[in-house]
């Protein structure tokens, strides 16, 4: 399982298939990919190896941002619906998830009750309580994103894209590996730096429980309270 995204370069798909194909050896039952071209949005999935995602990725598509995931299937079977992005009903929100939500169920309990959803995962609560921050408490992504990491009980590396905020990507980690690369111009997030050494050389780690907005030319890392975090980034001494 793993995780790979990347804002501020053309053709993200490809960046971003790449990068899967460096995780492979985490382990994996299928992986999918969100990309936007703040104009046009692809969302392709595939169950397998990273190869039959590739194929599905036709030539027109060019994203300047996006997500993609690896999936070991803890909930749910390994099929395409439960595959990673998730898209909250709203359709709005996407999100890439490793690890494994304690307290879905309660959460969906408390806070979705009533709601169809697509799949089994505890993934697809995840984003569908977000949007319910959103929609029920009028919070910014950015507060419903971090209200839910609140509630949640559990270990995740997560990435969110709204897809009313084409050049922003959310991130958060307990417990899972997640780094941010920096480029000129562009980020990156990776389960690993090796899935994207090809862009970057230059790291920053985050801490558990840290709320990371990667923009095209910024990293702001803010802690719970909200205070942000100065961190040095380290150069890994790794061949790509
Ligand atoms: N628990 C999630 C699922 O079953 C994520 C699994 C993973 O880490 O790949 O979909």
């Amino acid at each position: 399982c793993g995780i790979v995204g990347i804002v501020g370069k053309d053709h993200a798909e490809q960046i971003i298939i790449n990068g899967l194909q460096r995780l492979e050896y985490r382990g994996y039952d299928s992986a999918g990919l969100f990309v936007s071209d703040e104009k046009q949005e692809y969302l392709i999935k595939s169950q397998g190896r990273i190869k039959n995602l590739q194929e599905k990725v036709a030539n027109d598509v060019n994203g300047t941002i996006g997500i993609g995931h690896t999936r070991w299937a803890t909930h749910g079977k390994p099929s395409e619906e439960n595959a990673h992005p998730h898209t909250s009903q709203n359709g709005k929100l996407v999100l890439v998830h490793n690890g494994v939500i304690e307290n879905f169920e309660e959460l969906s309990q408390k806070y979705l009750a009533g709601e169809i959803f697509y799949g089994q995962t505890d993934t697809e609560i995840v984003v569908n309580l977000i949007a319910s921050f959103m929609e029920n408490d009028g919070l910014s992504t950015k507060a419903a994103f971090k209200k839910a990491i609140t509630v949640i009980r559990g270990s995740y590396a997560f990435a969110l894209v709204n897809k009313d905020e084409p050049e922003t990507i959310y991130v958060a980690k307990n417990k899972s590996p997640l780094l941010i690369g920096l480029g000129t111009d562009f980020n990156v997030i990776a389960s690993d730096a090796l899935a994207v050494l090809d862009q970057t050389h230059e790291f920053v780690e985050i801490a558990d429980n840290e709320l990371v907005t990667v923009t095209a030319d910024k990293v702001i890392i803010e802690n719970q309270d909200g205070e942000t975090i100065q961190r040095d980034s380290y150069e890994a001494q790794l061949d790509a």
